[in-house]
């Protein structure tokens, strides 16, 4: 048996993950505290804001039992923390063989721990619970007890209690893990099958690929391959998160390290697939392996036109490290030359658009998101239809399909009958069972249409449930449905990019809605401006932007000539912030009403 230990910290953001990662590099000696926290903690900015972690780098540590006095690695993987991530998730558990439920004792366990651990079960991982931050006055020890013997049936007596922040049980701890978590059990005779869990981009040494070997080994030198394209790579260089990358001589069965092979951008190296090598591959890839797709497509215009270009560079250069981002050149009449753009969600999407920001000071304008659309249309063509500008007319079309997904819900008992409202009446979802999950949960699983639940969805099951309940989908297929194309006349004038897709039976009270709130957006202007929803032909919705009747400058009586310049300039600056579309001026947020009215 190997001396190794592949283990995940399953924990809300806050209970003290990274806290207690640090006191163990620092008990088991791998790196001085707080040069190390700089290191470790070289998470994005935006993850830590929100209070998500997408990615953070894996860890690996040596420990001396103090039970049998051996030397252990310990490799102590990351999970993401949001639903548009479920995948990675879902390899990076599938990289270890146990994990940590680490609960924060005056918070107790929160919604999104739960679907977590539901994954580490799923995956028959060994899970060791861990009520942290013991060492405070409020610590409320015996209620969490009971919160994690309903979510996983371990005795209170059989929970590990810690401060990970005084070091207190931490010891104990790694010597359970060591106790408890198999060892993995691979072979290193056997053909190399390695997980790819994630993949860095550096700007020095390319992409950087983290991986679990399940079988075999690898070292610089070698000749590998993707199972899933058959690409082969040379490897430049193996090593182990310690947690600075070190390089080692090879990676063998069990470890958990990286391999850097001269790939170009980290789509080349796709989350769940399987490497081996080329030479000798092995017939049958690891399990699980799914190609990520864009779920969601939006389009993105530069602030400013002019800067199409540097939109164009700064994208390809966040696509090297963002394997799920896809962009495609667009035009639109009313915002000029930009991108359709394909996220994995909402978040996704929010979070490319604060990268673009940040690192490249790149405003954007988004346009409301909208899911894909299968069209076939009556001369038999079938279309795949992401932008509602590019939708068919009427006429042309025999049927349309939209993504369905399967969406589960846990939630405590008690927000049960508000949220089947929620999906049933609201979402036009349908229910096909229900599964008690421990003593105060239960699943609640739907067949909801994508475009759902891709707006406000998350924020209204959230509010309904006083933040408990948490949530889970995956792509099912395309299922027949009656939409039609909501065509928005700003000045009579149609304006594309506030088109939207929406299902007969909601259309109306959508474009009620839209018109009003453009209506409310859309500052004054000289002139009167009917705002129109137009469907089938008809219009269905109308509102009106009314006339301004006082001129700005008349207010100056002409006198005070510094203070008309500065008027002017103002006018002039906020300008800017509008698009002209014919003779009205529409604010940037006008194009991401539609978010607030699904
Ligand atoms: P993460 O978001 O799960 O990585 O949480 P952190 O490790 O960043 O911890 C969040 C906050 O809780 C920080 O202010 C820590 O100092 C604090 N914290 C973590 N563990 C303990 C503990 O055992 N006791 C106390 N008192 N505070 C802790």
């Amino acid at each position: 048996m190997k001396n190794v230990r592949n283990i995940s910290i399953i924990a809300h953001i806050d209970h003290g993950k990274t806290t207690l990662s640090d006191r163990i590099l620092e008990i088991t000696g791998a790196i001085e505290p707080r040069k190390m926290r700089a290191q470790y903690l070289d998470s994005m900015d935006i993850e830590r804001e929100r209070g998500i972690t997408i990615k953070s780098h894996p860890l690996r540590v040596f420990y001396k039992s103090k039970k049998d006095g051996q030397i252990y690695e310990i490799n102590i993987v990351d999970t993401p923390g949001h639903v548009d991530f479920t995948y990675e998730v879902d390899r990076s558990l599938a990289a270890v063989e146990g994990a940590i439920l680490l609960v924060d004792a005056t918070q107790g366990v929160q919604a999104q721990t739960v679907a977590n651990t539901y994954k580490a079960v799923e995956h028959n991982l060994e899970i060791i619970p861990v009520i942290n931050k013991i060492d405070l006055p409020n610590a409320n020890i015996t209620e969490t007890e009971l919160e994690i013997e309903d979510l996983i049936g371990i005795p209170g007596d059989e929970i590990y209690k810690i401060s990970a922040k005084e070091g207190t049980g931490v010891e104990e701890l790694l010597e359970a893990i060591i106790e408890k978590i198999p060892a993995p059990s691979g072979k290193d005779e056997d053909k190399l099958k390695a997980l790819i869990f994630d993949a860095k981009y550096d700007k020095y040494r390319g992409v950087i690929v983290y991986v679990r070997i399940f079988d075999g080994s690898v070292k610089s030198g070698d000749k590998i391959m993707t199972f899933s394209n058959k690409q082969t790579y040379e490897v430049v260089e193996v090593g182990a998160f310690t947690p600075e990358m070190k390089k080692v001589d090879s990676l063998n069965a069990g470890d958990i390290g990286y391999i850097i092979a001269g790939m170009k951008e980290v789509s080349m190296a796709k989350i769940g697939d399987t490497i081996t090598s080329a030479k000798d591959p092995t017939k049958e890839p690891l399990p699980g392996y799914k190609e990520v797709k864009p779920m969601v497509y939006a389009g993105m215009y530069p602030g400013i036109p002019e800067y199409y270009e540097e939109l164009r560079k700064a994208l390809e250069k966040l696509k090297l490290n963002d394997s799920a981002l896809v962009f495609n050149p667009d035009h639109s009449p009313a915002l000029g030359f930009g991108f359709r753009c394909g996220f994995l969600g909402l978040l996704h999407m929010d979070v490319v658009k604060e990268r673009l920001e940040r690192e490249f000071e790149m405003a954007v304008i988004l346009t409301a998101p909208n899911v894909e659309y299968k069209v076939v249309l009556k001369n038999g063509e079938e279309l795949l239809i992401n932008d509602p500008a590019k939708f068919p007319s009427e006429s042309e079309i025999q049927e349309v399909y939209e993504p369905y997904v399967k969406l589960s819900i846990i939630t405590p008992p008690e927000y049960l009958g508000k949220l089947m409202n929620l999906v049933q009446n609201e979402k036009r979802g349908t229910m096909i069972s229900t599964e008690n999950a421990g003593f105060e949960r239960v699943v609640l699983n739907f067949e909801v249409p994508l475009a759902e639940i891709i707006f406000d969805f998350f924020d209204r099951m959230k509010a309904l449930s006083r933040g408990y309940a948490s949530m889970d989908y995956e792509l099912i297929g395309y299922r027949k449905s009656d939409l039609v194309k909501v065509t928005i006349l700003v000045n009579k004038e149609p304006v594309e990019a506030l088109s939207m897709i929406a299902h007969k039976d909601k259309a109306y009270t959508m474009a009620r809605k839209l018109v009003d709130k453009l209506a409310e957006l859309i500052p004054q202007h000289q002139f009167e401006i009917p705002i129109q929803a137009k469907a089938g032909g008809r219009i269905i919705a109308r509102s009106t932007v009314k006339a301004l009747r006082k001129d700005v400058l008349a207010k100056c009586y002409g006198g005070d000539v510094t203070r008309k310049m500065k008027l002017l300039e103002k006018q002039k600056e906020g300008k800017k912030k509008l698009r002209e579309i014919g003779r009205v001026s529409i604010p940037q947020e006008a194009f991401l009403a539609l978010l607030k009215v699904g």
